[in-house]
């Protein structure tokens, strides 16, 4: 299903039913709950009763629907005691299982008012949170460069990243090499699959290494091999160290420097939980400082304020109590943490009694998966089914924001 929501700040004195039908007049859409209310009313009639039961005339919500049915508007209004703020504006969500509402033409023919994106609660948010965070966190620093952001994607691919994540962690960036990457056990029967690696210019770059035969030591590498011959041309073939003529030539592969910041950083889960945020999100944050704290991805999604942390690494109980304080400083309402490691019962109970609080509204989620499909999966659900609560509350509750916190900005 296709969910947008906008919101246009409403000219003073514009009753919501006057609202309601002059969107249905441009739309073509029918006033769901007004047709209902006309229908209980006409067979109430001969019984004397010619208004709408109880609540159902002073009904702040509406659901105008297509002809075809394959779409609906969702239309309410947020009354300053709401929202915190003077004026007075209308949401709408636009559903759809088809064609797409076109809500910003719709407001702009029917009132001549500009639709924002994002209903009124989470424009709020937005405004509110980028007023809190300061700049970007030494990972959301990689991130933003195109290059590393390119190589963390590369690396959702997990046979990949996991053949990878042996080469960097015995050697890291350093040219070795192709023989003796050839026996790390990893690679012993998968000759083709090192070749693969190494001759990909994104993952690995190509050096011509000074090699004692002798000692086994790696001296400098260069980019030509007429380079690498002419200093050992310089020294007699000379090794300084072990003074053997038995320097030679090797060509050998150093791991991109991207692909090593974003394996041994876990830039690549950060990267992957913000790319599933932004399926669903308009404003997505990744890797921010708050205060002296790292924010790993924060986005206001389905109204709602999303602290996602991600590890790489074990998730230890003190991870959990950090990732607490930093989803009170940003006023989280949701907080998911992914780790790729399996969890300790006792971080699980942590994570559980926290969310459990009794005074705080604020739900902890915890997911611990190693493949990018799974993580990808249990995101995905989370994220699906606090849209789904959402989208009914729209409908089904009348002050749907009604016990929660307000940030107000100034
Ligand atoms: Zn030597």
């Amino acid at each position: 299903m296709n969910i947008a929501t906008f919101h246009a700040r409403l000219k003073d004195k514009l009753k919501f039913s006057d609202l309601v039908s002059k969107l249905a007049e441009v739309s073509g859409y029918e006033p769901l709950f007004g047709a209902a209310c006309q229908r209980l009313v006409e067979r109430l009639e001969p019984f004397g009763i010619n208004e709408p039961p109880l609540g159902l005339s002073g009904l702040q919500v509406e659901v105008l629907i297509a002809p075809d049915t394959g779409s609906c508007i969702v239309v309410k209004t947020s009354p300053g005691l709401l929202t915190g703020l003077p004026e007075v504006y209308a949401d709408l969500m636009s559903l759809s299982t088809a064609e797409v509402a076109d809500i910003p033409r719709i407001v702009s023919e029917a009132f001549g008012l500009t639709a924002e994106p994002g209903s009124v609660r989470s424009a709020q948010e937005e405004r509110r949170l980028s007023q809190v965070l300061g700049e970007l966190s030494p990972n959301g620093k990689m991130l933003a460069d195109p290059t590393v952001r390119a190589a963390a994607r590369r690396l959702y691919d997990d046979e990949l990243r996991s053949d990878l994540s042996a080469i960097t962690s015995a050697v890291g960036d350093s040219p070795v090499p192709a023989d003796i990457l050839g026996q790390m056990e990893t690679f012993r029967r998968r000759r083709q699959r090192l070749k693969d690696i190494v001759s990909d210019q994104s993952l690995a770059q190509k050096h011509f290494l000074v090699f004692c035969k002798s000692c086994g030591l790696p001296h400098l590498a260069f980019d030509t091999p007429e380079r690498a011959a002419a200093v050992i041309a310089d020294v007699n073939g000379k090794c300084g160290t072990c003074q053997k003529k038995e320097l030679f030539v090797e060509e050998s592969y150093a791991i991109a420097q991207a692909i090593v910041r974003a394996i041994q950083q876990g830039l690549w889960l950060e990267s992957l939980v913000s790319d599933v945020m932004c399926e669903r999100a308009r404003v997505v944050w990744s890797g921010q400082m708050v205060g002296t704290n790292e924010i790993d991805v924060l986005s206001v999604c389905a109204e709602k304020v999303v602290l996602i942390e991600c590890k790489d690494a074990p998730l230890g109980q003190n991870d959990v109590y950090v990732t607490a304080m930093k989803a009170e400083d940003v006023g989280a309402d949701a907080v998911i943490m992914v780790t790729t490691n399996e969890v300790h019962p006792n971080v699980r109970d942590a994570v559980k009694r926290l969310g459990a609080g009794a005074r705080s509204a604020r739900t902890f989620t915890l997911i611990s998966q190693d493949c990018c499909e799974a993580i990808r999966r249990d995101l995905s659900i989370e994220l699906d089914r606090m849209q789904n609560a959402h989208v009914k509350g729209w409908v089904t509750e009348l002050a749907p924001t009604a016990g929660r916190r307000f940030f107000l900005t100034r």
